[in-house]
């Protein structure tokens, strides 16, 4: 039987009430949200994070603290991170087509990277350039990125080291446990996720910030084996790092 009147109680709870388009992003958010649910915690510090300014939510991220309530990767944040290997997926095509036999993968299938500290810090490479044009150096690390345009600006205006030290740490870390790989500079690509504009920069390899890195990767694993809770990178929960932080409510007031 035709019903017409209108139960807000009803309503409220019925997803047909909804948009059509919030219907189908909360379908596909849930399900991203239910497959990342599925793969393992990484329990080693990562050469991605290593970067990172504050060596106290490094700490939180390895011990696998967790983030504040609404600070964990949401629908739209996976669907980013998916798009970014999309987007390297297409520079990987476009480096290849233009003759640079790019590696992304061993012959096992298994990714390029190294391991140290018993397996506790480790990184995984994007590829390596094993050949390609006479002018370029072989074999080259690759490290790619996707970037939001005013991002991919600054990078290209300033440059790797100032304008992404996170990265430019990535960088030097793999070169520095990846011998072979530190012999020439490394070729980092960034794709400008709003124009396609593509943007190369040759990294030669940075000893003291790969030094500097690694002591930082130690330390944080001797404080958490220690039990000990590493210091915060600011004086007060208003600096600017601390404002975007996952763990700012844990780590101020020990939520
Ligand atoms: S809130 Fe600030 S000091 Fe605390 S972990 Fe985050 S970045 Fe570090």
């Amino acid at each position: 039987m035709l019903d017409f009147n209108h139960d807000s109680e009803r309503d409220a709870q019925d997803p047909r009430a909804l948009p059509i388009g919030q219907r189908i992003n909360d379908l596909i958010d849930a399900a991203l949200i239910a497959e990342r649910a599925t793969q393992p915690r990484r329990e080693y510090l990562g050469a991605s994070m290593l970067g990172d300014p504050c060596s106290r939510r490094i700490q939180y991220e390895y011990v696998g603290a967790p983030k504040d309530p609404d600070k964990d990767f949401n629908g739209q944040t996976l669907r980013i991170f998916a798009a970014g290997h999309q987007f390297e997926a297409l520079s990987i095509k476009w480096l290849r087509g233009a003759g640079f036999n790019l590696r992304t993968e061993k012959a096992d299938g298994g990714q390029f990277g190294f391991s140290v500290a018993k397996g506790r810090i480790k990184g995984h490479i994007d590829g390596v350039l094993v050949d390609g044009p006479s002018w370029f150096f072989y074999p080259a690390l690759w490290e790619h990125k996707a970037l939001k345009d005013k991002s991919w600006q600054d990078l290209a205006k300033r440059g790797l080291a100032i304008s992404k030290p996170l990265y430019a740490a990535q960088v030097a870390l793999y070169q520095g446990y990846m011998p072979d790989l530190a012999q020439n500079p490394a070729l980092f690509t960034a794709l400008n996720k709003d124009t396609q504009e593509l943007y190369h920069e040759l990294v030669p390899f940075d000893a003291s910030l790969a030094q500097s890195t690694s002591d930082k990767a130690v330390n944080i694993l001797q404080s958490t084996d220690a039990g000990q809770q590493l210091p915060r990178m600011a004086a007060n929960p208003d600096f600017y790092l601390c404002l975007c932080c996952p763990y700012a409510k844990r780590c101020w007031h020990g939520a």
